[in-house]
């Protein structure tokens, strides 16, 4: 466990593979590619970005076309599904499917912020209330608590079956990781490629990484967290770690950390065909405990 540390040369490392990374490549792969066109303003990117984290599930071929779907029967503005539903608009939303995840409940998402909308301007403010309250892991609270609609049963009516579950909150007894509100944050809040900086009070030094399952497997290789299974303290321990490589941005390098893995540039086991030119190699567990020259 003791030499399960990050290495001195890490931030000079991880900045090389950044500054070696194809973004292009991998911003076409990523979700975040699908969302960027249905944010023309604040509100639509604050829209479209729960939504299509909310979709994040799965790998990033079917996220895309989940959102692109779902773009398709809201006419290229998701905000329009808040509005008053058209017969042939509900039937399409009732057949969408993305894994688990039905339309009805993407329905009830819709109903849940135009009520958010009709009393506030923007969802940053309840984050913020959250991140008063408990910090970042209260400002996810809060945001769980506001897309799951606590309190409009009686306006609403029930939501459907597993809806509650889309929002998981850090204080919830399974301590989630909570990846996506993580990530949705992560995009409202950064104003640096690929995020889209529509939120201006939340500092992204308060930013957590979102913990998928290749961010966690590089983070755990490279010695920001021991811990084998994802839970929110790892989250919170992997972002500190990252702090204090770049306590200004911490999640700077997190598109670089999931998509080396999404990629498949990063094998996930010794290959020295693929490790030999991977920067972070003489950091990698892999290739430290049996020596780098290996
Ligand atoms: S050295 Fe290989 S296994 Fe380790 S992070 Fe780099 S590509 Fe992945």
């Amino acid at each position: 466990m003791g030499a399960h540390r990050p290495t001195p040369e890490l931030p000079r490392h991880l900045e090389a593979l950044y500054a070696r990374f194809p973004f292009d490549r991998s911003w076409d792969d990523d979700p975040v590619s699908e969302v960027r066109p249905l944010a023309g303003t604040p509100r639509q990117a604050e829209v479209a970005g729960l939504f299509a984290a909310t979709l994040a599930i799965g790998n990033t071929t079917a996220i895309r076309g989940a959102v692109r779907r779902l773009a398709g029967i809201a006419d290229g503005d998701l905000t329009s599904l808040l509005g008053p539903a058209t017969p042939g608009r509900t039937a399409r939303l009732t057949a969408f499917r993305h894994r688990w995840i039905r339309g009805d409940q993407l329905g009830y998402l819709a109903r849940v912020l135009a009520e958010y909308y009709s009393r506030r301007p923007s969802l940053e403010g309840a984050f913020l209330d959250g991140l008063d309250r408990g910090g970042f892991a209260g400002g996810i609270d809060a945001l769980a608590r506001t897309a799951r609609g606590e309190g409009l049963a009686g306006r609403l009516g029930p939501p459907p079956p597993g809806y509650r579950a889309l929002f998981p909150s850090p204080w919830d007894p399974t301590a989630s990781p909570c990846k996506r509100l993580t990530l949705f944050v992560r995009w409202m809040v950064r104003d640096r490629f690929p995020d889209f900086g529509v939120w201006r009070r939340v500092p992204t030094g308060e930013l957590r990484v979102p913990l998928d399952q290749h961010v966690h497997w590089i983070a755990y290789h490279l010695g920001l967290t021991a811990r084998r299974s994802r839970s929110w303290s790892v989250v919170e321990e992997v972002s500190e770690a990252l702090r204090r490589i770049d306590p200004i941005d911490p999640t700077r390098y997190d598109f670089v950390l999931c998509h080396t893995g999404i990629s498949g540039d990063c094998p996930k086991e010794r290959d020295l065909a693929v490790c030999g030119p991977c920067s972070v190699r003489p950091d990698c567990l892999l290739w430290r405990r049996r020596g780098a020259a290996a």
